[in-house]
């Protein structure tokens, strides 16, 4: 042991390694040295041989300064809330890159003066939604939803179905966000069941508008009703509707999902939703509608409090106006084809000696929406105890475990990542 403690070589030792050194550029001499020192630790107790202090700092480094890594989405759940949501396209990956630097978020280049900022995303979004005559984007979602009830609402009352009082997730609950601005919520209807005649009885000189929210991850069955938009529009007091998904055109797998179009020619005067659900985008929250309302809310004072930075503007438009999203593509996905996917990677894995099968799935759109929409898909099977090694893995590769065994689900995962997944596998079972 004392003769193992003597070996351990020293910090400067260890930080001269050429290899080291160029991790110390990368991420930075004071990470770097704290990971040596816990590695030193692991040769001080026995944990590692001091002679492997080199190659185990460097196994242990992580790949950027970020703790934040890679995953692989293999749990059948589209937009999965621990995972961050959508995945990005490599169009809004490059576009946020391109703007990481000194960018013309506020300047016309052509001509030298300022530009409204965020001008060429919302014009993006605007060629997208016909219908709307004006776009803002916020944060996200919620803060669509507390910036518009603040402009439009704030000492006045906002109305809201009493089967629409919506827990978001965490705890957060819409009606508890909207209160908080200052709005009076003024329910109407019960838990299963509300009439135009309910909106009618309360709308008046103390409405700020009538807000419909789209049940996004719970579904109220048998003896319900609730009032279709083009109802509501018939009201004479603005309509806002959340539709949650960022949907801006009807998506064929998902026809019962509201979009941003449909809600606006059904007569909303706006439309709130997050960017990084459906749309397939950066986190964000989108505006959506009539121009002097859409007006109103961005010259909020609030507004610049909840301004989106330059990487989510750039993302969010290469998203809209890019090739398909992950997202996209995912939903379009047929069952056969994800089917001899896991047969093929199955095949490969009992070959390099892993037990896997193939499981017919139900894969989810998850948080984002369509709560019970089943999506057919496939998954690999692996024994049970794999799960735990594929989760430290590197990349990290979260499955789902189902009557002993571990399942991973190919609907989130693009077939660009099969191989990678292939390899994790070999690996955790190895
Ligand atoms: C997701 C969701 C929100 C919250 O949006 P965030 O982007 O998570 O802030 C609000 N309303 C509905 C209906 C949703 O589905």
């Amino acid at each position: 042991m004392t003769d193992a403690r003597q070996r351990v070589p020293g910090t400067d030792r260890v930080l001269a390694d050429p290899g080291i050194a160029a991790a110390a550029e990368r991420l930075g001499r004071d990470l770097v040295k704290r990971t040596v020192h816990t590695v030193q630790q692991w040769a001080r107790t026995g944990e590692i041989d001091p002679d492997e202090v080199v190659s185990t700092t460097l196994r242990t480094l992580p790949s950027s300064a970020s703790g934040m890594r890679r995953v692989l989405n293999a749990t059948g759940i589209l937009l999965h809330t621990n995972l961050g949501r959508a995945p990005l396209s490599e169009a809004a990956v490059r576009a946020l890159t391109d703007a990481a630097g000194t960018t013309d978020v506020e300047l016309d280049l052509e001509t030298g003066a300022r530009r409204p900022r965020g001008a060429r995303t919302t014009a993006a979004l605007l060629e997208a939604v016909p219908g709307a005559e004006a776009a803002h984007v916020v944060n996200n979602g919620a803060a669509a939803l507390a910036l518009a009830a603040t402009a439009l609402a704030h000492d006045k009352e906002i109305v809201l179905a009493r089967g629409e009082m919506v827990e978001i997730g965490d705890g957060f609950r819409i009606p508890e966000l909207l209160a908080a601005t200052g709005a009076r919520l003024r329910e109407v209807g019960t838990t299963n069941r509300v009439h135009l005649g309910d909106y009618r009885k309360v709308v008046g000189p103390e409405t700020g508008f009538v807000l419909k929210v789209h049940p996004s991850n719970f579904v109220v069955r048998g003896f319900t009703s609730s009032v279709p938009v083009s109802e509501l529009a018939t009201l004479d007091v603005p309509v806002v509707v959340d539709i949650g998904s960022g949907l801006l055109g009807p998506n064929r797998t998902l026809p019962d999902e509201p979009d941003a179009t449909t809600t606006l020619a059904a007569g909303a005067d706006l439309v709130t939703a997050s960017g990084d659900k459906l749309l397939g985008g950066p986190q964000s929250g989108l505006l959506l509608g009539d121009g002097e309302v859409v007006r109103r809310i961005r010259r909020h004072p609030l507004a610049r409090a909840l301004r989106v930075d330059k990487l989510t503007l750039a993302a969010l438009e290469a998203t809209v106006r890019g090739p398909d999203t992950p997202t996209a593509r995912a939903l379009r996905q047929e069952q056969r084809t994800l089917r001899s996917r896991a047969e093929h990677l199955a095949a490969e894995l009992r070959e390099a000696g892993v037990t896997a099968g193939v499981r017919a799935t139900d894969a989810r759109v998850g948080g984002g929406g369509a709560p019970e929409m089943a999506l057919p898909s496939a998954a690999v099977c692996v024994p049970e105890p794999l799960a735990a090694g594929l989760r430290s893995g590197r990349p990290p590769v979260l499955g789902r475990v189902d009557r002993n065994q571990c399942l991973l689900d190919l609907f989130a995962l693009a077939p660009e990542d099969d191989r990678t997944l292939l390899r994790a596998i070999v690996e955790a079972g190895s």
